[in-house]
């Protein structure tokens, strides 16, 4: 069993033509539940500088979303913990939508609630560059949590949705944890300490979320795993860092599949040669399950209970 916390599949079919069920790319739905994939975080995402071009393109997305997996009998969309259950016991890959940058809300956080009836139960609320809302880590000058970014979280709250901090600069994730009480995670990012990328989180970074019983989702794009090497021997070096700082127990999986175009797997149907490599380097049958699904479920559940 494999739960993972961060793919960007839905904005890469939206711009081909095929599904989600079946595609080229790093994942779908029959190859991820082959591999023993059973619950996958689905990002919405565009590139697009204009406000209400994103809008529309991340609009499109949640309409094919929710259409081909009315399609599927295979996976369903959950959002909440009894959803969730419904999914693991009926086996079918339980999905769950996620906004990667808040910036198709413009300015406005009070659209927040709309998309929480449209299915979506996460927002990231900066991609790598500012928004109205927070700073992105790979701007030049990351500005500090906003105003309207404080009335985000507060929708979020009321909401009951999952905060996710990958992509946000320093200042905003402190400031966003302090603000925020609902759960919270960072869905793919690595360990600073181990690759010294901006998009990875430095050790305070990492023991900050874990006193909020945020989990943080181990990434496999190469430049975040190490820049001379990168294979997933490092990759389990991040994991390591990590349960080592902080404890396993905060450490899972967010593979940015289809979010590069080469990732450390080739795609989701190679996802135990990670585990095979966990077992290879002393993880006991216990840890092995942390990491790739325990945390994360244990994680979801909480955060999906109303
Ligand atoms: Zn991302």
């Amino acid at each position: 069993m494999i739960i993972d916390l961060h793919c960007d599949t839905l904005s890469r079919v939206a711009e081909s033509s095929f599904g989600l069920a079946q595609n080229p790319f790093h994942f779908d739905i029959a190859r991820a539940r082959a591999a023993g994939i059973k619950a996958q975080l689905f990002a919405l995402f565009s590139h697009n500088q204009d406000n209400n071009m994103v809008l529309r393109a991340i609009l499109r997305q949640i309409a094919a979303y929710h259409v081909q997996l009315q399609a599927a009998a295979a996976a369903r969309s959950v959002e909440t913990a009894d959803d969730l259950a419904a999914a693991l016991s009926q086996d079918q890959l339980a999905c769950i939508l996620h906004l990667e940058g808040a910036d198709a809300l413009g300015k406005d956080a009070a659209l927040w609630p709309l998309f929480h009836r449209l299915g979506v139960r996460s927002l990231g609320l900066t991609w790598n560059y500012n928004n109205a809302f927070a700073g992105g880590v790979l701007d030049t000058e990351p500005t500090a949590l906003s105003p309207v970014g404080r009335r985000l979280l507060l929708e979020l709250e009321r909401s009951r949705s999952i905060l996710d901090l990958a992509h946000v600069a320093e200042k905003s994730y402190y400031q966003a944890l302090e603000r925020f009480s609902g759960p919270v995670m960072v869905s793919h990012a690595n360990a600073y300490a181990v690759c010294r990328h901006p998009r990875n989180l430095n050790d305070r970074q990492i023991l900050a979320l874990a006193e909020r019983e945020g989990i943080v989702g181990i990434n496999l794009v190469p430049d975040f795993v190490c820049a001379t090497q990168p294979d997933l021997d490092r990759v389990v070096d991040h994991i390591d860092h990590i349960a080592s700082l902080a404890g396993i127990r905060y450490v899972a999986l967010g593979s940015d599949f289809d979010g590069a175009d080469t990732l450390l797997l080739g795609g989701v149907e190679d996802y135990r040669e990670l585990e095979i490599c966990l077992k290879t380097r002393g993880f006991s049958a216990q840890e092995c399950a942390a990491v790739m699904h325990d945390n994360a479920l244990a994680f979801l559940t909480r955060a999906l209970s109303a």
